[in-house]
């Protein structure tokens, strides 16, 4: 069209011609709209009668993308992207638990998790290995609420046996499997109804995206999704596309933070200045039986106390050179971090005793560097 005016052709001109050859990588499409070849179309889209994309706080071929890696790995029929993983979190509890559903949850669970549940007034919480109080608990239930491996603590809840309990009892199940990632752990073969994740942890693996993922059936997804709408909770293709990025190579970080993960809590269980190390891959780990039957692989988290305390914790953290100060989890950079003073903040210090951590507790999560640098700089750090 050449007898456009100049605000039509500043508005229209350029849009690039359809050539052979479809882009190997997904293009990120930043458009929030979509154009129509007929009226009819459009009201066909918009009245969901055939799919398509319309409006990108509905969806989006880059969070589609996305949702769709997410659920094929933990053998999902459906799956949704969200802004992070609290926003999934949220989603998941507003659709299986609105107000009036009495909720029991793993007291070991990641912080703001564990506020929010709090906040409810009507969730019970009850440590990761007593099945017999889920079992009392349960009764009258109509949600569990659990992490696959609790962060930070690295507990580890018998999934079968729990799903089950709830199940008995007519309590749905919904699982945080952000930490042992989809390949670790796959929560709906173990009996879950919902799985979710924040992303920006290791399914992301680069510490540069903020989102979540909602996996289930498509009965359940749907209705998260619908609801996702009116919150406006929506995932930006950007992210969506960053995140998409980095889970190419998940197998190889989850591999590879497994293994440093594994030598550094051996040589930190063997240095007289730790008291105590936890990784579920230790034969002596509490959670090693459990996770052996559950897990596959024992992940890239490991905690550790310092003789000395919160004192002594704080200068081993000040001395690492290779270990990063820093929060999160799950990414290529080792980071250390005390959860007392951060992920964990908002707990008071009788719900951290309960939950076990102590102020001189540490958490790593360990990366993909080269596992020599990483022993050596704990053992100048612990000098
Ligand atoms: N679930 C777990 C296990 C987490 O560790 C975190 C964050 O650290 C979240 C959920 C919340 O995720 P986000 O920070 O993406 O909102």
């Amino acid at each position: 069209m050449t007898d456009r005016r100049p605000a039509t052709a500043a508005v229209q001109a350029g849009r690039p011609a359809r050539l052979a050859g479809e882009p190997v990588v997904t293009p990120v499409h930043r458009e929030v709209i979509y154009e129509f070849e007929s009226a009819a179309q459009f009201a066909e889209i918009m009245a969901d009668s055939r799919r398509g994309y319309l409006y990108s706080r509905i969806r989006n071929p880059n969070t589609d993308e996305l949702a769709a890696a997410v659920a094929e790995l933990e053998g999902a029929e459906d799956a949704h992207c969200f802004a992070s993983g609290m926003a999934a979190v949220t989603a998941a509890l507003d659709l299986l638990a609105p107000p009036g559903t009495r909720v029991v949850a793993a007291r070991q669970l990641y912080g703001q998790t564990y506020s929010l549940l709090r906040a409810r007034g009507d969730t019970a919480l009850v440590d990761v290995a007593d099945a017999e109080g889920f079992e009392r608990a349960l009764d009258g239930a109509g949600l569990l609420y659990l992490e696959s491996e609790a962060n930070p603590h690295l507990a580890v809840p018998d999934l079968p046996r729990l799903a089950g309990l709830a199940r008995a009892a007519g309590a749905r199940v919904v699982v945080d499997n952000t930490i042992p990632t989809p390949l670790g752990c796959t929560p709906l073969a173990h009996g879950a109804d919902l799985v979710l994740h924040s992303a920006t942890k290791f399914l992301n693996g680069h510490a540069d995206a903020l989102a979540g993922v909602v996996a289930g059936p498509a009965e359940l997804v749907r209705p998260i999704a619908e609801r996702s709408l009116d919150t406006g909770s929506t995932l930006s293709p950007d992210v969506a596309w960053l995140v998409r990025r980095g889970m190419k190579t998940l197998h190889l970080r989850v591999e590879r933070c497994a293994a440093n993960a594994a030598a550094l809590a051996e040589f930190l269980a063997g240095h007289p200045q730790v008291a105590g190390v936890r990784y579920p891959g230790l034969a002596a780990d509490p959670y090693h039986a459990v996770a052996r039957r559950v897990l596959r692989g024992f992940g890239g988290l490991a905690t550790f106390e310092v003789r000395g305390g919160r004192a002594a914790g704080e200068r081993v953290m000040d001395r690492c050179r290779v270990a990063l100060r820093a929060t999160s989890l799950g990414g290529v950079e080792t980071t250390i971090s005390h959860p007392a003073s951060t992920s964990h903040r908002q707990l008071t210090a009788q719900e951290l005793a309960a939950a076990g951590i102590s102020e001189g507790f540490l958490r790593l999560s360990v990366g993909v560097e080269d596992v020599h640098d990483l022993i050596a700089d704990f053992q100048q750090a612990l000098e």
